[in-house]
């Protein structure tokens, strides 16, 4: 589109542009033509007048008829004539190149025409470029009829002077003929020249012979005359064939005109299509309007009917208006009103919430009672002593050699069951989970954890290590500073456990770390190790057991346990030599109580977790003990016998629990007893050579395990018995047979044991009789 439009604009500038030679030639032709109508009229006028001086010279020469000077003039005459002759040949020549000239211009003109009627197609789409092309052909027509009146003027003009040349040479011939009479008349009279001649005879010849040579001349003169004459036809001539020229402009400009007619009635027939369209147009957009006016009539009419059903809505919402001005006015009162009603009745409300808050507070204490009672009924359900085995790896300490192969393997479908190879026989156990030599501290940790974190929630806890010296129990328990064990990953996951708690609760964690040796309970962190300490019950009255003067330290961070751990230790390495054989002799407890306040309710919660390294479990008859090696012995075995007893009386819901028995089930009592949760870790060593020590391990474990739980084993008590003692008597200690057996007192049940004992390794020979 754009490109057209450009190539349009284009084509009008070259148009316009040859338009303007067009004219311009036009106009050069004009001048041209009218240069030479003046020359030719100019060379007119100069053979008038030469024509006229000629006439003057002949007549005075014909006056004064020869002499030597009127030779001279008709030499002058002559030279004239032809100077005359040559300018004539110049007009002549002139002449023909006009001719030649104006027949081209109606060629040119034609061509013209053709691009006018080109132009004039183009206009007629541009009634712009119409109207600048009607300009200009008017203003061609004003020009055509300019030079039309100039050629007019010239015409008439060149017949004036054909006029006056006919007139001149009517005179000239008058003046002729008149000469020729007056020297016919002059040769008439002679007797007056007879006798002049007769007078001057010699004079006579001579003017004879000049008047034959002024008649010679006067011959030629009209010679000339004549030839002028063929000149002025001639010019006659070429001025018709100018006439002849004018009139092929004429007949161009007629047809210029016809043409210009032509389009002028073209383009009066696209103005008039135009303006028909734009009529056309101009009905259509009336008719339109029209019916853009009927629809907005309609609308108007719709408009109306709405705005008559909108007046009553509208005397509706002034009437509703004038109510609510009205209700505004009297706002205020009735804000007032219901200020006073809605105070009154938040603080009604307030107070039906402050009821129904203490009521919710006491339904939350009942719900956390009842909670912890159906905790402890679950517990009770799945058992709240569990017993579960680790069997550490081979150690370079093992040795080499068949005595330090492995006699343990695993079930790969019930991690609950171990195998034992002990002299050549199977023997399986099935406890409640069972822990390979691959299994990390972490992993160990998991099966506990969620014992430790009930203790956040008021719940007394113990975890024991169990088993022969070198078995792991230490590594399970306390593990290293890279790899720690129970006891710190316990306390970490107390920290961040309170931490999570910290918005409600508040927490408070203290941890103690006593020994109990030969009997004997020690407080590892006080200031003096060595003093024994006793378990004294609670002066409130509680039935709660206190050890006064026991140490505790609050703990909040890994950092606090490891210096109390720390000094725990240095306290037990300063007091004993032989530190490895100290520990495996002696039971190491750490005690951690978590004290918890309810920040909303004001409830006190307390959770002991007792985490305790027991004393080796072997058998020292082995060794061949004596003197402080057997008494240390003798009091382990009687601390583990009673834990036994402890586990057992309470797994089977025993009336009576021998707490008393040992130092250690005693100082535990409030952990093991009740709603307290037990868990039992049997550490075993895999190697051959330890394989009785791990079945009697192994047996221990069981019999903890497999006493029967259940309404039942309430009034059922199991006949007391010791780590030791089921090991050897094999045939008897193989499956825990339930003994009934009178409730005894705890002095008595302690009594009769280590009697029992010391008979049945007497009989084995293989422990020296003691005093006990
Ligand atoms: P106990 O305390 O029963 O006498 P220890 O805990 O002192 O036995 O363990 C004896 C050795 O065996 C230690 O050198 C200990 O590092 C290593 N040990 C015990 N259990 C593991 C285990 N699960 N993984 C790696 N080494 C262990
Ligand atoms: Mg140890």
């Amino acid at each position: 589109m754009v490109e057209a439009m450009s190539q349009l604009q284009k084509e009008k500038a070259q148009l316009q542009e040859e338009l303007v030679v067009l004219r311009e030639r036009l106009t050069l032709h004009d001048s041209e033509q009218q240069a030479t109508t003046t020359q030719l009229q100019n060379q007119v006028e100069n053979l008038k007048e030469k024509l006229i001086s000629q006439s003057q010279e002949v007549s005075r020469l014909q006056s004064e008829l020869g002499g030597t000077d009127l030779e001279k003039h008709r030499d002058l005459l002559m030279v004239e004539n032809e100077r005359l002759r040559q300018e004539l040949q110049c007009c002549e020549a002139e002449l023909q190149a006009l001719r030649a000239q104006p027949a081209a211009t109606p060629c040119q003109g034609c061509e013209h025409v053709q691009e006018s009627t080109q132009l004039r197609d183009k206009v007629s789409q541009l009634q712009m470029e119409v109207l600048e092309n009607k300009g200009m052909l008017s203003e061609l027509n004003l020009e055509v009829q300019q030079k039309t009146d100039r050629l007019a003027e010239v015409e008439l003009r060149l017949k004036d002077c054909l006029a006056e040349k006919a007139q001149e040479e009517e005179r000239l011939s008058r003046r002729l003929r008149n000469s020729h009479e007056t020297i016919a008349s002059l040769q008439a009279q002679s007797p007056p020249v007879k006798y002049v001649i007769k007078t001057v005879e010699v004079d006579s010849s001579k003017t004879k012979q000049a008047l034959n040579e002024s008649q010679a001349r006067n011959q030629h003169l009209q010679e000339q005359v004549a030839m002028q004459r063929q000149v002025l036809k001639e010019m006659e001539q070429q001025l018709e064939s100018s006439n002849q020229l004018t009139t092929q402009l004429r007949s161009q400009i007629s047809m210029y005109e016809t043409e210009l007619e032509r389009a002028h009635g073209k383009m009066l027939e696209e103005m008039q299509s135009m303006e028909e369209d734009k009529n056309r147009a101009i009905e259509e957009a009336f008719a339109r309007a029209q019916v853009e006016m009927k629809a907005v009539h309609e609308n108007l009419a719709g408009v109306r009917t709405n705005l008559l059903t909108l007046q009553p809505a509208l005397r509706t919402l002034t009437n509703d208006y004038n109510g609510l001005k009205r209700q505004v006015r009297s706002f205020p009162l009735l804000l007032q009103e219901a200020l006073q009603s809605v105070k009154a009745e938040i603080g009604q409300a307030i107070e039906e919430v402050n009821t129904n808050n203490q009521e919710l507070l006491r339904k939350y204490r009942r719900e956390l009672q009842l909670r912890k009672k159906c905790h402890n009924e679950l517990v009770r359900l799945k058992g709240n002593i569990r017993v579960i085995a680790r069997v550490r790896p081979i150690t370079k300490e093992d040795g080499e050699g068949p005595k330090a192969a492995s006699v343990v393997t695993f079930d790969p479908d019930d991690d609950a069951v171990i195998h034992l190879l002990h002299k050549g026989k199977p023997v399986s156990f099935e406890l409640d989970k069972v822990f390979s030599p691959g299994a990390s501290q972490q992993d160990v940790f998991q099966e506990v954890q969620a014992l430790i974190t009930s203790c956040i929630d008021g719940f007394n806890v113990c975890i024991f290590a169990y088993g022969q010296t070198g078995a792991g129990k230490t590594y399970t328990m306390e593990g290293t500073r890279e790899n720690p064990g129970i006891n710190q990953r316990a306390l970490q996951l107390l920290f961040s456990e309170v931490q999570e708690k910290a918005a409600d609760w508040e927490y408070t964690i203290t941890v103690s770390v006593t020994e109990i040796y030969n009997e004997v309970l020690r407080d590892l962190l006080g200031t003096e190790p060595q003093e024994k300490l006793e378990i004294r019950l609670c002066p409130d009255g509680s039935g709660q057991l206190y050890v006064p003067g026991l140490t505790e330290f609050q703990v909040q961070s890994v950092e606090d346990i490891n210096k109390v751990f720390e000094f725990g230790h240095n306290n037990r390495t300063t007091e004993f030599t032989n530190m490895n054989e100290h520990s495996s002799r002696s039971h190491a407890l750490l005690i951690v109580t978590v004290r918890g306040r309810d920040c909303s309710t004001g409830l006190c919660t307390i959770g002991k977790l007792n985490l305790v390294d027991l004393a080796g479990s072997e058998r020292v008859g082995k060794s061949g003990a004596e003197g402080s090696r057997l008494r240390e012995a003798q009091h382990i075995n009687k601390s583990l016998s009673a834990l036994g007893d402890v586990i057992a009386a309470l797994r089977s819901r025993q009336g009576h629990v021998p707490f008393r028995n040992s130092k250690l089930t005693y100082l535990l009592q409030d952990s093991l007893n009740g709603d307290s949760k037990t868990l039992m870790v049997v550490q075993v060593s895999p190697v051959e050579k330890n394989s009785s020590e791990t079945l009697c391990s192994l047996r221990f474990a069981e019999r903890v395990r497999s006493v029967e739980l259940g309404p039942g084993a309430r009034h059922t008590e199991l006949r007391s018995w010791s780590s030791q003692e089921h090991l050897e008597l094999e045939p008897a200690c193989q499956t825990p047979q339930p003994s009934a057996r009178a409730h005894s007192a705890p002095a008595s049940g302690t009594s009769s044991r280590p009697g029992s004992i010391r008979r049945k390794l007497q009989s084995s020979g293989k422990l020296k009789p003691v005093p006990v």
